[in-house]
């Protein structure tokens, strides 16, 4: 499956409302003591985001981007006739018509909760070893591992280890990155370069958000967090 909206508008939104509104609420959130994930959900047709929320593992160590994001979404009322008010932020539409977007990959607890809420379509900025590697959280890495990946008989360390950790395409979902959402618009190779180098621009955002959560965590600000 691919997404119904053309690649480069798509790109460009969700670039747009990182910088816009996700980071900002970030910044708040973080210098509380909540972790830097963000997470959106926005109309399938017009790309007008319906939700925007935050990490809130100050409160519990469940509430992830992703998951108060959709706890959020379901405590709007659904929005009704005439057609013109179906896609206002603030109202619910069915979840099968909407894309929604996590800042890091949705690690397993969130990939259930999109799944479960029934969104079939969902992009993120950054990767798990992103997570590991930028922002010293390997933990999305080493659930998937430790959790659920079973060894098959005649798998070995190294057969393990070159398996994907989940099925980023499914009967449920398609996850896919901001790199590869890129790579389906298929463009010139200057004008892939050019966007390769606005994600990374607002990838570069968040350098700053990690050092305050980083020092946070050194100072021991408060947290429902088990893993930190
Ligand atoms: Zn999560």
């Amino acid at each position: 499956m691919t997404s119904t909206k053309d690649p480069i508008t798509l790109l460009s939104t969700i670039l747009r409302l990182t910088e816009e509104r996700i980071i900002p609420l970030t910044r708040a959130g973080v210098s509380s003591g909540s972790k830097l994930f963000g997470a959106a959900i926005l109309s399938r047709s017009s790309l007008k985001p319906l939700t925007v929320s935050t990490n809130n593992e100050r409160e519990s160590p469940l509430l992830h981007g992703e998951i108060n994001c959709i706890q959020q979404y379901f405590t709007l009322p659904p929005a009704s006739f005439p057609e013109q008010d179906q896609e206002k932020e603030g109202y619910r539409i069915p979840t099968k018509d909407t894309i929604f977007f996590a800042t890091h990959e949705p690690c397993s607890l969130c990939l259930s909760g999109i799944t479960w809420a029934g969104f079939n379509e969902f992009y993120y900025l950054f990767t798990y070893e992103d997570s590991r590697d930028l922002f010293a959280i390997p933990y999305d890495i080493e659930i998937l591992e430790e959790v659920f990946r079973v060894k098959a008989p005649g798998d070995t360390e190294e057969s393990l280890k070159s398996r994907p950790l989940y099925n980023r395409r499914n009967k449920f979902f398609v996850g896919r990155s901001l790199i590869e959402l890129l790579e389906e618009a298929a463009l010139s190779a200057e004008e892939t370069d050019k966007w390769k180098k606005e994600i990374e621009r607002v990838k570069g955002l968040y350098n700053g958000l990690s050092e305050t959560y980083q020092e946070g965590k050194r100072d021991g600000v408060e947290s429902a967090s088990v893993w930190k």
